[in-house]
């Protein structure tokens, strides 16, 4: 295999009448000339260099290798994800390559052919914010060592971001600064990046409104700005799509189900795709379904108007805390990538998501809330017979359900506020007594 191929990434401006370039290494969000979004393109003539065999068999020898930077499943795509970086400056957790989860006894239950779940939650900072932030903090900690003057990385977050930012930049020595909105992630959200020394800057206010203050400071000269605005941290989420289907034996699912906030997540999952669709990996699109909080749902109430037009709104409390946003960044990539993979948006209640997550849990699952919009999302679907009994879905889990114990405690002791608890699951007490035990038993089992 031909090792010298020119692989190259750049930025570039996402306005069909602008398409600015800049250079990676360059400190730049928005497009200089427009404001627009950037996204990171690739030079896919060198990569189709490569034939789809050859890559699929690169990939799949890197898969959970034990060779730094393979470790990691973003760094065993490095061509599609950063060509130009250094492996000196890779800083990694050995994050991605994560579990699929087969659910067919879930799959049954619901009335689909398969369902798998895609733990992307299972990472060194316990979400899916990991395989962007991988990618980020080793481009930033490229440009420190060739002598960009960078003293602090930093982000708003409604809480894994900011737990994600702080771990990386911790281990690559880089200080770090994250804006959270007071009281509104949950308390191991919270301590971890107090636990890896970022300076945390609590505000009263919500995401939108941390946003607007990150933004602010990010013009200070040194500061560098680590929100998925920022589209280096896609290029890493990308890899989602490309696991998948190596894990599928390249067999394209008819549906992916994801929760959507800021959307950067969805555009990297449909940037993904479409980069495995041009150079020939697969020849099929798989559809897309994005969910949202219905607290929290200014890209449903667009959808139900074709797209037309966007307004945010003000996003209320949700119990799917990381897709409180009302104001989302990624808004324009994201319905782009919902028109080019016929996309459906979906909404889901506070008492939906909760039961939604409490189900999946009775199937083996540990679900987040978030992953709880994303499975009440593909109920409805089901319900609908948009998503049929042939179907093979595959449901993005965002993070972990060990983030979110205050709410898996509250749900099974029916606590939360304003919902019955459908799926309860109580805990008996007994005396330490065989007969007690046995009572218990017979009666329940
Ligand atoms: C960040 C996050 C999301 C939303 O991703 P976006 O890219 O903001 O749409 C969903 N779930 C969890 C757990 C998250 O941390
Ligand atoms: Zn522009």
């Amino acid at each position: 295999m031909n090792q010298n191929l020119n692989f190259r990434a750049y930025f570039q401006c996402i306005n069909e009448d602008c398409r600015s370039t800049y250079n990676v290494d360059e400190i730049v969000y928005q497009c200089k000339k427009c404001g627009d979004l950037l996204e990171v393109k690739h030079e896919t003539n060198e990569l189709k260099k490569r034939t789809p065999d050859e890559w699929k068999q690169l990939f799949s020898e890197r898969y959970r290798s034990t060779i730094f930077p393979y470790v990691s499943g973003v760094w065993g795509k490095r061509e599609w994800v950063l060509p130009e970086i250094e492996e000196q400056n890779i800083i990694t957790t050995g994050e991605g390559a994560t579990h699929l989860f087969d659910a067919r006894l879930f799959a049954n239950n619901l009335g689909v052919k398969a369902l798998y779940v895609k733990q992307c939650g299972i990472s060194h900072t316990g979400s899916f914010k990991d395989l962007g932030m991988t990618v980020l903090v080793s481009q930033v900690n490229q440009m420190i060592r060739r002598g960009k003057k960078i003293r602090a990385v930093a982000c708003a977050s409604t809480g894994d971001t900011s737990a994600s930012l702080a771990s990386y930049a911790a281990k690559a020595g880089i200080p770090s600064i994250v804006f959270l909105p007071e009281n509104k992630v949950s308390t191991a959200q919270l301590i971890q990046p107090v636990s890896n020394g970022a300076r945390v800057i609590s505000l009263d206010t919500d995401f939108d409104g941390c946003m607007k203050i990150v933004k602010q400071v990010s013009q200070e000269v040194g500061i560098y700005l680590a929100n998925s605005m920022n589209s280096l941290r896609v290029e890493g989420q990308k890899t989602i799509s490309i696991e998948i289907m190596q894990q599928l034996n390249w067999n394209v699912p008819d549906w992916i189900v994801i929760p959507g906030g800021n959307l950067g997540n969805v555009s990297a999952l449909g940037n993904g795709f479409e980069m495995m669709l041009e150079i020939g990996l697969i020849q099929k699109a798989p559809r897309i379904l994005l969910a949202q909080s219905r607290n929290a749902n200014p890209l449903y109430r667009s959808y139900l108007n074709e797209f037309k037009d966007f307004s945010p709104v003000e996003a209320k409390q949700t119990l799917a805390s990381a897709i409180q946003i009302g104001d989302p960044v990624s808004v324009k990539k994201a319905i782009k990538v919902l028109k080019r993979f016929q996309g459906i948006v979906e909404d889901a209640s506070e008492s939906e998501l909760s039961d939604a997550a409490a189900l999946g849990d009775k199937f083996g699952l540990y679900n987040d809330p978030h992953t709880g919009v994303a499975i009440a999302a593909m109920q409805k679907l089901i319900n609908k017979n948009i998503i049929e009994k042939n179907h093979t879905v595959v449901i993005i889990s965002t993070a972990s359900g060990l983030k979110f114990t205050e709410f898996k405690v509250k749900y099974h002791q029916n606590e939360i506020e304003n919902i019955n608890s459908t799926y309860i699951n109580s805990i008996y007490r007994s005396k330490p007594n065989l007969s007690e035990v046995m009572d218990i038993i017979n009666k329940h089992l």
